[in-house]
């Protein structure tokens, strides 16, 4: 029979836990910004205190253990809930966190309840099992929106839950008599607690840190301004969109947008007039595309736009982005926008080629008078549009 040294186990465990805790304050302290960690740090720093506080039953100072080191450790649970909600987005529901600890108090000054371990362990199994089916209905609730995988951390709090109800069911009531030899569950729980400690600093990082990628990969791909995809972003997803076209054999077009005398509106009427219009512009395109096409700022006043179809599909597009722009120009300031058109006729799935014959046709727009949509065409034979 594997024989289990109590204070081996709970010197190892405190250690283990204080060491995560500890690790998990750091992460929090180089940015200050995440709470998930705040919190999963402070509750593993805690937990270790109300271990050790619970392991001091049989040395005369049982209402220690029972009453303080049991209400402690009720209000990491509630921690651990608080670490949740934090990663989900949501406040701290601060009188729901003293709720467990505040109740077991009360429920420890009832003597039948204080003098009974049975109702005890239901007692604080039941607390403690409310609380992380809290925490893992709030990720459950949140998962399609946190865009991480959680999945993890919800199985574990599930499995540290279903540990206490096993360990209720099993052996209902330790010996709770001074100087008794403690429960090997007792040994059990220090293992499982330990594993739990690990387990939920590790996933909580993970979490945190896969977040802070998938923000960072945003940021990098979105223009601050429009909101939609910038260079790096068109030319990624452009790519990939021609692929796939040029593995179905089907058409496809660019738009290359160039609003007209940008300058001029920011001089006239000031950088920010001249940054409304930009959203403007991005906002009103952004309405006239499908979901598979490619849209993106490509420049300061240069928009792109990658789409399945025919030169014909891309030019009636065009026409209704140049109107539409025009259209929403306010009475004092007209605005409006010139478009060269180029196809997959012409350039083939070649992005950059395309880009180069959709600038040429742009051109040939500019220099015809601008606010026009212009085909690209060999020289010589540009299509009037
Ligand atoms: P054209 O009709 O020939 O295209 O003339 P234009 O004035 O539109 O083109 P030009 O290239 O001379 O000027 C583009 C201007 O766009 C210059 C630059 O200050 C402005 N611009 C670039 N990025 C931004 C931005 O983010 N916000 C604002 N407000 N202006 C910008
Ligand atoms: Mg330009
Ligand atoms: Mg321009």
């Amino acid at each position: 029979m594997l024989q289990l040294h109590i204070p081996t186990l709970l010197l190892a465990n405190a250690s283990v836990v204080i060491l995560c805790g500890l690790l998990m304050l750091f992460s929090w302290w180089r940015g200050r910004h995440e709470r998930t960690l705040l919190w999963g740090g402070g509750m593993l720093l805690l937990a270790a205190v109300g271990l050790v506080l619970n392991s001091l039953r049989g040395m005369g100072l049982d209402w220690l253990s029972i009453i303080l080191g049991n209400m402690v450790l009720q209000f990491c649970v509630a921690m651990n809930w608080a670490a949740v909600r934090a990663f989900c987005g949501r406040a701290t529901a601060w009188p729901w966190m003293f709720l467990g600890s505040l109740l077991w108090l009360l429920l420890c000054l009832w003597p039948a309840f204080y003098g009974e371990i049975r109702w005890r362990l239901l007692a604080y199994t039941l607390l403690m099992t409310l609380y992380m089916l809290a925490s893992m209905t709030e990720l459950w609730r949140s998962r399609h929106v946190l865009g991480v995988s959680s999945l993890p951390a919800l199985l574990l709090m599930g499995a540290h839950s279903l540990f206490y109800l096993i360990r209720m069911l099993v052996d209902p009531a330790p010996s709770s008599a001074a100087g008794a030899a403690p429960s090997p569950l007792f040994a059990m729980l220090l293992v499982e607690s330990m594993l739990y400690a690990v387990g939920i600093a590790f996933l909580l990082l993970s979490m945190v840190k896969e977040r802070a990628e998938q923000q960072y990969r945003a940021a990098a791909y979105s223009d601050p301004l429009t909101g939609i995809g910038n260079r790096r972003a068109f030319l990624s997803a452009g790519e990939r969109l021609l692929r796939l076209c040029a593995e179905q054999h089907q058409p496809v077009a660019l738009l290359l947008c160039d609003l007209d005398h940008f300058k001029a509106i920011n001089d006239r009427y000031g950088h920010s007039a001249g940054d409304l219009v930009l959203q403007q512009f991005s906002a009103g395109v952004a309405l006239q595309l499908r979901k598979s096409d490619v849209f993106g700022r490509i420049g300061g006043e240069e928009f792109a736009c990658l789409l399945v179809g025919t030169q014909a599909d891309a030019l009636a597009l065009a026409e209704r982005i140049r109107l539409a722009f025009a259209a929403a120009a306010p009475a004092q300031r007209p605005q409006s926008v010139s478009i060269g058109v180029a196809s997959s006729l012409q350039a083939g799935y070649d992005l950059t080629r395309l880009l180069s014959l959709a600038d040429q046709a742009l051109y040939q727009a500019k220099g015809g008078g601008r606010n026009r949509v212009q085909a690209y065409a060999e020289a010589g034979q540009a299509l009037p549009s």
